[in-house]
């Protein structure tokens, strides 16, 4: 029986490490720790890679059944400990029951989901000369680096490619948010071979140094546009692949043909779903402005009706800020907009105390230059902006270094779809927002992100494409007939 309350420790070639260092972890409802981690060495990392190498030489030739199986296997760990991993999700992350449900049932469904896809072998030419086929191999050892955000399916976004394609991996949570895959770690010792899939925990330093490590051969990373540019530098020393999923700065378009009431719950949910630490929050909200006024009114009245509080009390809408200095950051974000005179239409006061808690907080049209609307505040801080001329609205949408996500929003099924085939986004929803599969490619454009996760071609990112060749009517010549003895 696993005990989910204490006992957390690493999981390299299938076995139980500790580290000579701990990390400690708090519940962001109290701000109080609840549990310590190791904080792994630099030679810990080596053994690991060490590790996750000897496992590959034995798991690139695996069938596809059998890595299918281990992906199932996963599923089965969490499925069987689901409820177990939702409370500790809640309680290390603290985002509300709902959330943790979606995130953990969701990592079942992409792990099983996962298993079932395969790139096969394309042929290119096949004729009596010559049969020329592409064919998509394993890279080795890929380094997984997660954020605190949707640290559990974050997390199997990148082992289920992984290690349907042959790969192996080590895991990297974030330090704000390591108890739910050192658990998954400890779950998947008995049902995968050693070294097939390896957790480690530790801060940021242990992130840098699987970066620069010449035994990984690919960087999953999820996290910062700042953070991902200094993966990118340190990954050149050994040419290492990578995948980056990084920052948003989310721009939703209102047309003036929706129905106020009816729309705010949906855009309140787009803001602020997961307490808005959502690289796809909606971050910027653009209103026509015939309905500006009635729009920000309706969204001002139900949020209201959300309830924040501790992730773990059932009529809890809205958690806290996961972390401490998350929560310094978001607060600089709500005084430079006091500070510069904007009106907050909802919110904009703080009371600090146990807790991590930041009411919701509406910007009533500020600049387009201001820093909520150009940076990433990542916590409940929402401008929303009046638009009028469609040309200027598109304009200002695209008006940004990043290009995550976007979305529109009205009945004119022409002009949604007009506007939203000219924002610069790796995923544009219309008249939707946050719909996710393991079919559907997801990633970011610009400052964003490079690669995709998800689909076929998020599985191909894990993968080198190799060319093969025969020449079928290759001509040696006579063999020479062997002489008599
Ligand atoms: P972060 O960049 O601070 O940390 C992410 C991970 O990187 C952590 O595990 C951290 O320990 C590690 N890390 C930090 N410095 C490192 C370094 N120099 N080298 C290697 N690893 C290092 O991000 P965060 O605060 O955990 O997450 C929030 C950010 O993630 C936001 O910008 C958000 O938009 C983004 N995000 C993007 C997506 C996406 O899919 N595009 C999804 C979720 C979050």
């Amino acid at each position: 029986m696993i005990n989910f309350n204490r006992d957390y420790s690493m999981t390299v070639d299938g076995r139980v490490v500790d580290a000579p260092a701990i990390l400690p972890a708090f519940d962001p409802a109290t701000g109080k720790e609840i549990a310590r981690v190791p904080d792994a060495t630099r030679s810990q990392l080596d053994a690991c890679v060490q590790a996750a190498q000897r496992a590959y030489s034995m798991w690139k030739s695996s069938s596809r059944e059998q890595r299918s199986n281990a992906l199932n296997a996963i599923a089965d760990q969490i499925e069987q400990h689901a409820k177990e991993f939702m409370a500790l999700l809640t309680r290390e992350q603290g985002k509300p029951r709902a959330g943790a449900e979606w995130e953990i049932l969701g990592s079942v469904h992409w792990l099983r989901k996962i298993a079932e896809q395969a790139l096969p072998e394309e042929t290119v030419e096949e004729t009596p000369d010559r049969r020329v086929i592409t064919r998509f191999t394993p890279l080795g050892v890929v380094g997984a680096i997660v954020p605190w955000n949707f640290p559990v399916l974050l997390a199997v976004w990148k082992i289920a490619p992984a290690l349907a394609t042959g790969n192996t991996i080590i895991v990297k949570p974030s330090p704000f948010t390591p108890l739910c895959t050192l658990k998954l770690g400890e779950l998947c010792r008995t049902v995968l071979p050693p070294g097939v899939f390896n957790v480690v925990s530790g801060g940021d330093e242990l992130g840098k140094w699987m970066t620069e490590h010449p035994g990984i051969a690919k960087i999953a990373f999820t996290g910062h546009t700042e953070t991902g540019k200094h993966v990118m530098r340190s990954a050149a020393g050994s040419l290492k692949r990578l995948t980056l999923e990084l920052g948003g700065n989310d721009p939703a378009i209102v047309l003036p043909d929706v129905d106020p009431k009816a729309i705010a719950p949906k855009l309140f949910w787009a803001a602020f779903q997961n307490n808005a630490q959502f690289c796809n929050a909606t971050k910027r909200l653009y209103v026509h402005e015939d309905v500006y006024e009635a729009v920000l009114n309706e969204l001002v009245a139900y949020a209201r009706t959300q309830k924040i509080g501790n992730g773990a009390d059932p009529d809890t809408a809205l958690g806290p800020i996961q972390n401490s200095p998350q929560y310094e950051k978001v607060l600089e974000y709500v005084e430079d907009c006091r500070k510069n005179g904007y009106r907050f239409a909802l919110g904009g006061e703080i009371k600090r105390g146990h807790g991590w808690f930041v009411p919701v907080t509406l910007v009533d049209n500020p600049p387009e230059n201001s820093r909520v609307v150009r940076e990433e505040p990542f916590g409940p801080i929402l401008p929303v902006l009046r638009w009028r001329d469609e040309a200027d609205v598109i304009r200002r949408a695209n008006h940004t270094e990043y290009g995550l996500g976007a979305s529109v929003w009205g009945k004119d099924i022409k002009a949604v779809e007009r506007i939203g085939s000219q924002l610069e986004a790796g995923t544009v929803w219309l008249n939707e927002i946050h719909q996710y599969s393991p079919e559907q490619a997801f990633g970011g454009h610009k400052q964003s992100g490079i690669g995709c996760e998800n689909s076929l071609h998020g599985l191909m990112e894990y993968t080198n494409w190799q060319t093969i060749t025969l020449n079928r009517k290759v001509d040696f010549g006579r063999t020479a007939a062997p002489k008599a003895a």
